[in-house]
């Protein structure tokens, strides 16, 4: 089944007691036991498993060609999930530009319990090869990153954290499940924070994993997921649900404007340097020529003159809202090294725009007025 069906229709089946098309949101924390007290449906305490999650996932593990899916309640949550199943001693290689939740987590909770880890610039791999440790059980990967767009080939790392008896995770909230299959490219396990592209709305946090296979890591995570509780609410878990469902038609919408607003600022006088892998001259181009359909949603911009003409155009946007975050229907626009802090490795002038559903000449005007 093609990927817009299956947007449409996994993990969605007519409620056998009603009819009711749209699933119903199961508030229930507890489920009766027959007199022989046995679980007519196999459910017992919502935390460990409910209707409303187990609808959710089972509509992620298709879509991205997956055994098995697992929600969170965020994608932090379930990122720790997948670095908690490790043990201490163990070595992870993550990504100089990691997501910088994903960084501090490795840094300052992960690293005081005994799990070490190396960043590296997964752009080249033999930066990767050299970070491997005997102990490296877990590669990393996210791509395209945050904020630089910097894309990663998926298939070659997997194959190098492979050799070095490693896993190879992929953060793919970015590229979305329609854009770049990271399953199929060799990665093990594949991370979305669902709060961006897949809820799509702006209105609901979540996470997920996808696992490749139902083996034994499935096992270890489905029960981090049941005892850490990193678990969504059966509402959260509808409208993640719900997202899904207009997902592909919502990235053509984000990457065809994206695609006119990189060419726009690629042209313009005061950009410095347009980061989007669409470009033809950017440097990730042929990668992610060859590793994704199209090029997402997310472009980032680098201001001529560094910080304060960044900050000029960010406070006279209009029609772009001024906030974190990205994947929603209305775009947003963002000083990233203002977010990050003094540590921040992000350049002084770099705007990171979330590209949003308006009409594309909107977008394109109000960035034109906002830069004059
Ligand atoms: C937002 C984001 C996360 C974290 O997800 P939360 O739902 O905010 O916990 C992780 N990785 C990427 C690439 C993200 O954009």
């Amino acid at each position: 089944m093609r990927i817009e069906t299956l947007a449409v229709h996994a993990g969605h089946v007519p409620d056998p007691a009603t009819g009711a098309v749209s699933p119903p949101i199961y508030l229930s924390t507890t489920f009766a036991r027959e007199e022989d007290l046995s679980l007519p449906h196999g459910f017992l305490y919502a935390r460990s498993d409910n209707p409303t999650r187990r609808a959710l996932e089972a509509a992620l593990a298709p879509l991205e060609g997956g055994a098995v899916a697992l929600a969170f309640a965020s994608g932090m949550a379930a990122t720790a999930a997948v670095f908690q199943s490790l043990a201490p001693g163990d070595h992870v290689v993550a990504p100089a530009d990691a997501y910088h939740g994903t960084g501090k987590l490795l840094k300052e909770v992960l690293a005081p319990w005994g799990l070490a880890s190396s960043f590296v610039d997964m752009t080249d791999l033999a930066a990767v090869e050299r970070a491997l440790t005997s102990r490296t059980r877990l590669v990393w990967v996210e791509t395209p990153s945050n904020p630089a767009l910097a894309v990663t080939d998926i298939a070659r790392v997997a194959e190098v954290a492979h050799a070095a008896g490693a896993r190879c995770v992929c953060d793919n909230t970015w590229a979305t499940p329609l854009l770049q299959r990271p399953l199929a490219l060799g990665a093990d396990i594949v991370m979305h924070a669902t709060t961006k592209y897949l809820g799509g709305h702006s209105d609901v946090t979540g996470g997920a994993l996808v696992l490749k296979e139902d083996g034994e890591a499935a096992a270890r995570l489905r029960s981090i997921q049941a005892l850490g509780g990193g678990v969504p609410s059966a509402f959260d878990c509808w409208l993640v649900h719900r997202g899904i469902r207009t997902l592909p038609h919502r990235m053509r919408g984000h990457c065809d404007n994206a695609e006119s607003v990189a060419r726009f600022l690629a042209d313009h006088p005061k950009v410095q340097m347009v980061h989007y892998p669409g470009l033809e001259s950017d440097p990730g181009h042929s990668v992610a020529k060859r590793q994704m359909s199209r090029y997402g949603g997310m472009v980032s911009f680098q201001v001529d003159g560094g910080a304060a003409p960044a900050l000029g155009v960010v406070s006279r946007v209009r029609v772009f809202t001024r906030a974190t975050s990205l994947g929603g229907p209305e775009s947003l626009i963002e000083h990233r090294a203002s977010v990050e802090g003094p540590d921040t490795r992000t350049p002084p002038g770099l705007l990171r725009c979330s590209i949003g559903l308006e009409h594309v000449d909107d977008l394109i005007e109000d960035l034109d007025q906002a830069l004059a």
